[in-house]
């Protein structure tokens, strides 16, 4: 451990150890492994501690473009550092960046932090989230497997299978959406909820095939909730006519009135630092933020867009897991407005997924720290790779 491009805990000072074992409950942040890191020691005054507070972002994980690019201060903050026990940290330390990405290292902590907070509190309801999905066959995208993190972008040209990808998201939920229009696929998704749990889902002309955890089903459980915003809901038109109305906020969101209202009302709690309070009137919604939140002329009603909908997901958030899509959100978006979206997202307080769709590289080259990032690589005439891989990234950028 602590070598200089790998992930040991030498800079982490002693009270930013302390603060990370103490949030993680002293249990490994491995959403797969969970042991105890602290006990007995070998006389009545001893404790053993074989946990480790380990870097989310490597130092070798500096790249041009500045990903991971952290100063030393940054790299020693404590919001880049996760708990993990002994044998995980020799995990990740030995495997740095290849199969432990940072992005996937941060959505470790957030979601274990989040099922301490959540256990703390008595509370057993149901969350999680999707860890991966694996094509093992398709008539546009080849084999290949797409891990997730908690925030996702996901870059690809027209026809470069992107809306595919999202659509066996969804279909994992609704699988009568694969049989509207039949296309042979196989697939596997794993995701938490809490548990680790796996589907395969095939299709064969009219056969469709469903197991869940290598048991077939017939009538599939939904294993989580994909909430999706397409370009359609971001055209001019919305912007320009129904900012701040119930109406509006409903059809931008794609729901009913009541829902809309409901998330509207919760606006102030869950977003205790941007808004006051709201008032209806009528059909008209007053929404009063913070002085400083944000440069209201240049984002303005666009807020309001974003924040319905980060407070939306996360009320389904926290009774099932819950995935995000916006499929290119950005097309229409002014550039402060962009940054702030994705601020927004960015927040550690959140506990849905999020997957961005993107054409152009724009999200990618905004985005803070703890994005994942997959690319559609087209190969041939008509078919696409799965890439998690920083030159395609790059390639993708020149073309
Ligand atoms: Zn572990």
């Amino acid at each position: 451990m602590g070598s200089a491009n790998g992930r040991g805990e030498a800079d982490f000072s002693a009270r930013t150890r302390r603060l990370l074992a103490q949030r993680a409950a002293f249990r490994c942040s491995n959403p797969r492994c969970g042991a105890l890191t602290i006990g007995p020691g070998a006389t009545a005054e001893d404790v053993t501690d074989t946990g480790t507070a380990a870097h989310i972002f490597a130092a070798a994980e500096r790249g041009p473009r500045g990903v991971g690019g952290l100063s030393d201060a940054e790299r020693s903050d404590i919001s880049n550092g996760i708990w993990l026990c002994a044998a995980c940290g020799r995990l990740v330390d030995s495997n740095a960046g290849n199969g432990f990405s940072g992005s996937l290292l941060r959505s470790w902590k957030d979601l274990h932090e989040h099922r301490i907070r959540m256990e703390q509190g008595g509370q057993s309801q149901p969350f999680g989230w999707v860890q991966t999905l694996e094509v093992l066959s398709h008539y546009i995208l080849m084999p290949g497997v797409v891990r997730f993190s908690k925030l996702n972008l996901l870059f690809g040209m027209n026809n470069s299978g992107k809306s595919k990808l999202l659509h066996i998201l969804r279909a994992l939920s609704y699988p009568h959406l694969l049989m509207d229009n039949p296309a042979n696929l196989s697939c596997v998704i794993t995701w938490f909820d809490p548990e680790l749990r796996k589907a395969l889902v095939e299709v064969r002309g009219r056969w469709l095939e469903y197991r869940v955890d290598d048991r077939r089903v017939a009538l599939p459980p939904r294993p989580y909730r994909v909430l999706s915003l397409g370009p359609e809901a971001y055209n001019g038109r919305f912007f320009r006519w129904k900012a701040s109305s119930v109406s509006g906020i409903a059809e931008f969101l794609g729901v009913d009135l009541w829902v809309a209202r409901t998330v509207i009302s919760n606006m102030p709690s869950m977003l205790p630092g941007v808004i006051d309070c709201v008032a209806f009137c009528g059909d008209d919604v007053r929404v009063s933020y913070r002085a400083d939140a944000f440069d209201q002329e240049k984002i303005g009603s666009v807020a309001v867009w974003f924040y319905a909908l980060a407070v939306f997901a996360e009320l389904q958030a926290r009774v099932e897991p819950t995935i995000l899509v916006l499929d290119e959100p950005f097309v229409t978006l002014h550039y402060a407005a962009q940054r702030h979206v994705l601020d927004l997202f960015e927040s550690a307080t959140w506990t849905f997924q999020v997957i961005m769709a993107e054409h152009s590289l724009v999200a990618y080259e905004r985005r803070r720290h703890g994005w994942s990032t997959t690319v559609l690589v087209p190969e041939g005439e008509s078919r696409s790779r799965i890439s998690q891989k920083n030159e395609d990234i790059e390639r993708i950028g020149d073309g």
